[in-house]
């Protein structure tokens, strides 16, 4: 069971374009698709890092994209969850083209900022596809058996559309719905009587979704009393 790597040396390791072969490819809700990647070289990262996947056409047309790390850091392979958007240029091509065998361009990991350190006590207050850095958190916090530095508030539509819900409440987070009564729970987005108890110790929170998302979950966490400078925020979808 190994630590972390210290983030100087995460972030002063060179990364380079590398090659990726497709070797698991399941979907786990209607509009995801999980894929499992083994790299040519891997790089050890942080939880909460990301990956830039390169598409390339016959022609020399390229198109890149971020994509977060579920994988613990010890995985040898690159585990993605991505949602497949109407027209998305990539995520259509990476969810209903792509098959085990194929090979993708990848770069990373990336991202220093929102990168967790397995040693700060920490929160993810993350909704849809913005649970993947935390699922990369949790694993890691539960393999070195940290899970009390850790606590996670998954929020989805309903049961079904949440990818990796039962691994995330497996290992303790709490799943908010927003349009399902669950559990004597009513449909409603995290309040703030759900989230400043789980508060309590933490000193860095990070929020990670769409950008309504994002502005709904940061707004909470100050209300429930967290200072401006303990919450980063991750947006995965167009800010406009
Ligand atoms: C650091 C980082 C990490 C990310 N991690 C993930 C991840 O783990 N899983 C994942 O699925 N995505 C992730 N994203 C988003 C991802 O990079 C792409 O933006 C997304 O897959 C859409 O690309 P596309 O080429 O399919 O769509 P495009 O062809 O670029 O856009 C198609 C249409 O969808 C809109 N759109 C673009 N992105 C989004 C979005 N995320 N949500 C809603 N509408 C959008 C565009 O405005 C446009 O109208 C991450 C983004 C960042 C910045």
């Amino acid at each position: 069971m190994s630590a972390i790597d210290p983030m100087d040396a995460v972030a002063a390791r060179p990364t380079a374009w590398t090659e990726a072969r497709v070797v698991e490819v399941d979907r786990p809700t209607a509009d995801t698709v999980r894929l499992r990647l083994e790299p040519d070289e891997r790089q050890r990262h942080r939880p909460g890092q990301h990956y830039l996947v390169r598409l390339r056409a016959p022609d020399g047309y390229t198109a890149q994209r971020s994509y977060s790390l579920a994988s613990d850091p010890d995985d040898a392979l690159l585990e993605l969850l991505v949602e497949r958007l109407p027209d998305g240029e990539v995520s259509e091509f990476l969810a209903e083209v792509l098959e085990v065998g194929d090979v993708l361009e990848v770069r990373g990991p990336l991202g220093r900022w929102f990168a967790w350190d397995t040693t700060t006590p920490a929160l993810c207050l993350v909704g849809g596809t913005g649970v993947v850095p935390a699922v990369s958190m949790q694993r890691a916090a539960v393999r070195l058996g940290r899970s009390d530095l850790l606590r996670v508030v998954a929020v989805g539509r309903a049961p079904g559309h949440l990818p990796y819900a039962e691994e995330l409440a497996a290992a303790g987070a709490t799943l908010a719905w927003t349009r399902a009564n669950v559990d004597g729970r009513r449909a409603a987005a995290p309040t703030r009587a759900e989230v400043t108890p789980l508060l309590e110790g933490v000193e860095v929170a990070f929020v990670c979704g769409s950008a309504r998302f994002a502005s709904y979950a940061e707004t909470l966490l100050q209300e429930c009393g967290l200072a401006p400078d303990a919450i980063r925020v991750e947006r995965f979808g167009p800010t406009g």
